[in-house]
This record gives C-alpha cells, sequence and structure tokens, in this order.
C-alpha cells in the first residue's frame, strides 16, 4: 500500500525558482520533488575533459546588487564579471549587436536600405509582434536581421507573437538613438556587464541550494497527478497530503496532472538543441556570443566560454531553434550535428580545429511564444489554481520570458508571503 505523507509545502522542481523559494520559507515543514537526479533544472552545468558547459549559456545580470552578493558570499568559486562583447555574422565578417543600433557597420548598400526605410517606415500601434519589428524599424532592418534571426530563434511566425513577447530583453532604439549610435557607440543592455562563475552556472544553484535543508529535497521523483479538491499529490514515490503546492513545472503540463480543462492551442513553444563543443585551439578571442540571422546556417546562436575564462582552447554552446512538433530522434540530433560541424566551418569559426569533447541537450520548452491569449489564460487560471492552495512559478510555471534573477525575486516574494501569514 503506498503511505501517504503530510506535507505543509510541496514544491515542485528544484531549480533556481523552487530552491529560491524553499530557502526563504520560515516554516520547517516542506518538501521539494525533482524528477531530475539532481538540482539546478536548466542552470546544470556539464565539467567534462577540463571544458565548463551549461544547458546552454546562462549568464547572470542582477538588478537587485544585494542578491547577488548575498548568493556570492556564499560561493568559494571565484565569480567572473565581464563586460559583454555580442556580434552578428554578416557577410564573412563581424558586426556589432544589437543590428538596428550599428547599421553603419554593414556593406554599404545594406546601410543604406536600413537607413533610408528607418526613416520612411510607417509607425502604427502594433498588435503584434512582426508587425512591430516593421513599424519601429522599416522594412530593411526588419527583414535582414530582425525578423529571420527571430524566426530562427522561436521557429514560429512572429506575428503570432504578442507585441511585446520579449518584454524588457528586446533591444528598443528610436531614430535618434540609431543615429547617434554612428558617431558614438552605445550597445548598452540589460546585460552588458553580467557574472559568471568558472564552476558555471550551476555554483549560483548551490549558493541556493545552502538554505535547503538537503534531506528535504527528493531526487528522483516525479508529480504524477495532483487532485485539487483532497489537496493530494500523486508522485511516482508516494502520495502526499499538502496545504499548498508551489510548482515551477511548465504550465500547461501542471494543468494536465490536475485534470484542469484548458485550451491546448494557447500553448506554444519552441525547443532548444544545444551542442557544447570542446576544440584543441583557439577561435576568435574577442567574443562572448554572436547571433546567425542566416537561413542556410542550421544555428541561431554561438557562445564562447573560452573567451569569458579566458582559455586557450575554443569551448562552445550552439543553440538550434525547432517547432515543438519536430521529433528530436537520436538520428535527427546526429543529423544537425553534422550540419552544425558544417556550418561553423562555413563561418569560418571552425578551420583545423580538432574536436576533442562534446555534449548535447534538449531543451523543450525553451522559449514560450507569448500571444494575448496565453498571457490571459494563464492569468486567469494561475488566480483560480491559488484558491485551491496551488501556486505556479518560474519561467515556465508564469509562462513567460524572464531572467534568473526574476525566478529568484518571484519565489522569495512568495515565501515571504506565506512566512507574514504565518505571523499574523
Ligand atoms: C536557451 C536559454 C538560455 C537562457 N539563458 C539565460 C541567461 O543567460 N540568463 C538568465 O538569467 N536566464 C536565462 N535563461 C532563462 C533561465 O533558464 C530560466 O529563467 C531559469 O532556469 C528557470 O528556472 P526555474 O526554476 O523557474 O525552471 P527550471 O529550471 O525549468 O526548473 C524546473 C524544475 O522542475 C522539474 N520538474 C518539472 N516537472 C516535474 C515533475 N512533474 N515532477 C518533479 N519535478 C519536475 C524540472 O526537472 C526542473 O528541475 C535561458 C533560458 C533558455 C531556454
Amino acid at each position: 500500500m503506498v503511505t501517504e505523507q503530510r506535507v505543509r509545502f510541496l514544491v515542485v522542481g528544484a531549480g533556481v525558482s523552487g530552491l529560491s523559494f524553499a530557502g526563504k520559507l520560515k516554516s520547517e515543514d516542506y518538501l521539494v520533488l525533482e524528477r531530475e537526479s539532481e538540482i539546478g533544472g536548466y542552470c546544470r552545468t556539464v565539467h567534462q575533459d577540463g571544458f565548463v558547459w551549461d544547458y546552454s549559456g546562462h549568464f547572470f545580470h542582477f538588478k537587485h546588487p544585494e542578491l547577488e552578493r548575498e548568493l556570492v558570499s556564499r560561493m568559494s568559486d571565484e565569480v567572473l564579471r565581464v563586460e559583454k562583447s555580442a556580434k552578428i555574422y554578416w557577410d564573412g565578417t563581424w558586426i556589432d549587436f544589437p543590428f538596428q543600433k550599428n547599421i553603419h557597420q554593414l556593406p554599404k548598400e545594406d546601410f543604406i536600405d536600413c537607413l533610408v526605410d528607418l526613416r520612411q517606415r510607417t509607425e502604427s500601434s502594433s498588435l503584434d509582434f512582426k508587425s512591430m519589428l516593421y513599424s519601429k524599424f522599416g522594412v530593411s532592418i526588419a527583414e535582414k536581421f530582425l525578423i529571420p534571426y527571430n524566426e530562427k530563434l522561436y521557429a514560429t511566425d512572429l506575428s503570432a507573437l504578442d507585441v511585446d513577447a520579449m518584454g524588457r530583453f528586446f533591444p528598443y532604439a528610436d531614430e535618434n538613438e540609431i543615429i547617434a549610435n554612428f558617431r558614438a557607440s552605445d550597445n548598452r543592455s540589460y546585460n552588458s556587464t553580467f557574472t559568471y562563475p568558472r564552476g558555471g552556472a550551476i555554483q549560483y544553484v548551490h549558493a541556493l541550494a545552502q538554505q535547503v535543508d538537503s534531506s528535504r529535497i527528493r531526487l528522483n521523483e516525479e508529480l504524477l497527478s495532483l487532485s485539487l479538491k483532497d489537496r493530494v499529490a500523486e508522485t511516482t514515490q508516494g502520495k502526499y497530503r499538502y496545504d499548498y503546492l508551489v510548482s515551477s513545472m511548465p504550465f500547461p503540463r501542471l494543468m494536465e496532472l490536475a485534470s484542469i480543462p484548458y485550451s491546448p492551442e494557447v500553448y506554444s513553444w519552441n525547443k532548444v538543441l544545444v551542442f557544447n563543443l570542446g576544440f584543441d585551439q583557439k577561435g576568435p578571442s574577442d567574443i562572448h556570443w554572436s547571433y546567425f540571422p542566416q537561413k542556410d546556417v542550421s544555428f541561431y546562436r554561438v557562445g564562447f566560454y573560452d573567451n569569458i575564462f579566458g582559455d586557450d582552447r575554443m569551448s562552445l554552446y550552439v543553440e538550434v531553434g525547432f517547432d515543438r512538433a519536430v521529433e528530436l530522434s537520436p538520428e535527427v540530433i546526429a543529423e544537425y550535428r553534422s550540419r552544425v560541424l558544417r556550418d561553423l566551418g562555413q563561418v569560418g569559426l571552425v578551420h583545423g580545429h580538432r574536436l576533442l569533447s562534446e555534449h548535447h541537450v534538449v531543451l523543450d520548452p525553451a522559449y514560450v511564444h507569448i500571444t494575448q491569449s496565453s498571457r490571459d489564460e494563464v492569468e486567469k487560471k494561475r488566480e483560480w489554481l491559488k484558491a485551491c492552495g496551488v501556486y505556479s512559478m518560474g519561467r515556465y510555471g508564469g509562462w513567460t520570458y524572464c531572467s534568473i534573477e526574476d525566478n529568484m525575486l518571484e519565489a522569495r516574494d512568495l515565501a515571504s508571503m506565506f512566512c507574514s501569514l504565518d505571523s499574523l
């Protein structure tokens, strides 16, 4: 017979969100369930053959320095502070990111197209992401970079996305700023300076986990179903009767497990296949990550860990975006591995390099497709779930686009709310 355990807070997911929440609770009556064999979620790190790779580059940029200081004070690892250098591959050379502020670095004909179309754009109050790109930047900036790049990333028609699908992470620039940038370069963004520990993103996770009682983290235990009415959760290991369930698993999956009727067509997302590749010699030394809008190049972004660490062997993460319907079988992954290696040669990043070590991972979901209907439905359903004692949080629990810091803050705020309730 399956035994039933009582717990006040049942936390689903030991990623940044779940650990931040559990670590700030005053109550010790909690359990964290994690279906994987280790903590960290998407902020896990792979150490292999002397290379350090994340599940795709995960860099830390804090709006709240006190939060960063608190976490770093708990780390023994060296934390590097890096001034970002991001480039775009264009016609066999590199221009600075963001494209829209650096059109003056393009070949003359492309520059004239972009500038003239920028001046002649028709501004309108856009209803979707694609029309916003045309309206704010004109046809050429939109069609040469912003649309092809984002279509490769999101693997969807951009006119289906909400106008604000990338929120504060989209590098807006008006005509005056674009023109001013021709003379005095100012490519600052939310992540102009970022931090990264020598031991990879997982070091921040370990700093969070120090505040969580490790005996209360149950690895290899997956939530399988929820009875909202009885407040009972069934997992691969047993049953729990909870007062509150706090989940960071993808929102549509939570609704399935709780048997809540929902509209599946409202939820759409991409998958990202990440290849981590370690080579025997250095590549370019002045780029932290780079963007590829070209349709005939399989990847949309390549990052250089070696230029963050100051290493002398090129260490890359290479990201390829897919529609979620694409089955990423071992055969498909092998085919993309060959294409990626071929394309790295074509864009000149690999020439005479020997591949020493490699790893790949599929992030599914990776980028959720934020639409007006997904916003509305998620907001409504999350409110409704709260009334049943279920709180859905995090990037995928909130079905949103946000940073790791945002996840930490949201989780801590939720924990403080419970702490205040307890002290009433
Ligand atoms: C390609 C890419 C690059 C990114 N780069 C950056 C970056 O540079 N900087 C930045 O700030 N942010 C970045 N992000 C965002 C960042 O990854 C997320 O904001 C953050 O990792 C989300 O943490 P989380 O804990 O909310 O979710 P997750 O990390 O997804 O954790 C959820 C956990 O729940 C577990 N789980 C799921 N279902 C169940 C179940 N049924 N039972 C038990 N456990 C379950 C999962 O295994 C997982 O461990 C990036 C995201 C992507 C996709």
